[in-house]
């Protein structure tokens, strides 16, 4: 069996006596006062095992990793009519691109681009009554920890300077491909991006991804398989933006990111693992975060290819 614990705890040292190198993420003001050399890991296993070190216990802002759950609870009401509003395509830009989308007609991508999520927020808004609510609630349900909280700080100081999400929700909606008010679209999106979570909190819900769409008590159905089958190929293709290609390459496991510094990512029918460090690369990803994983995998041998 493959000893964990020892892993992460050499490669966690390793990489503290090595610079970390990027910025964190300052066009958010909020996220720009975050201690940029926090650094923490969680492993958690199918079979219940947790492993954990660093700063693993310190909350963070998960941004765009939300995109995930806001994906899978579209999915799970729309089905495959969903793909007739938002593409399944690797994008090769950038998170907050508006590059490909009048060409496109209005339809993003992929759902993890924010002009995808974005539509996501829209289709929820249309099938649940309180969609802000019920994806709290599913990550308290999922990650059987009922603290998980929103950070409206973080909420609001986005809210306050995000331009290009604004341009974004807009530009959707002249194209035809957004049904709500735009205030309501982008401020479900923001709200969702600012949940705070754990190193733990967050590994324990991405389980659900490494476990056929379900909870280890079985209690919980986020997803079936073959659904879950899908929501691990889209983060495999469209989790990084335009790394993507590199984190198949490099880590080899479905993942995302977000811009607080996490990346979580799973090995289906086995394990999923979150990393939390602030120091983004030019892409928005975690610079220590996607050196971890690369490390991690090629220690372990444990891979999707
Ligand atoms: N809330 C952030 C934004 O919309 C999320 C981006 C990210 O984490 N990549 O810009």
């Amino acid at each position: 069996m493959t000893d964990y614990q020892t892993i992460i705890e050499q490669i966690h040292n390793d990489l503290l006596k090595h610079k970390s190198y990027g910025e964190v993420a300052a066009y958010i003001p909020e996220l720009a006062m975050v201690d940029a050399e926090k650094f923490g890991v969680c492993l958690s296993t199918i079979d219940g095992q947790i492993y954990h070190v660093g700063d693993w216990q310190e909350h963070f802002s998960i941004q765009s990793i939300v995109k995930v759950m806001l994906l899978s609870m579209a999915y799970t009401k729309l089905g495959g009519q969903l793909w007739q509003r938002v593409g399944v395509e690797p994008s090769g830009t950038p998170f907050n691109s508006l590059g490909t989308l009048e060409h496109d007609n209005g339809i993003p991508r992929n759902p993890f681009s924010n002009a995808g999520a974005l539509v996501v927020c829209d289709v929820l808004l249309d099938v649940y009554d309180d969609p802000k609510q019920a994806i709290l609630e599913m990550f308290r349900d999922i990650s059987g920890d009922p603290g998980i909280e929103f950070d409206p700080v973080v909420a609001a100081s986005e809210k306050a300077t995000g331009y290009r999400n604004v341009a974004l929700v807009n530009f959707l909606r002249s194209l035809g491909n957004i049904n709500n008010h735009v205030e309501q679209v982008f401020n479900l999106y923001l709200d969702c991006c600012s949940i705070s979570m754990n190193s733990e909190q967050l590994a324990r819900s991405f389980l659900v991804y490494a476990n056929n769409g379900k909870t280890l008590d079985g209690q919980t159905q986020l997803l079936n398989s073959s659904q879950t089958k899908r929501m691990n190929a889209i983060m495999l293709t469209c989790g990084f933006y335009d790394e993507a290609g590199d984190f198949a390459y490099q880590v080899g496991l479905p993942g995302k990111s977000g811009v607080g510094g996490g990346i979580v990512a799973v090995l289906p029918k086995h394990f999923s693992i979150a990393v939390w460090s602030p120091r983004l690369n030019e892409k928005g990803n975690s610079y220590r975060g996607l050196k971890f994983l690369e490390r991690f995998t090629s220690a372990t041998g444990e891979s999707i290819f």
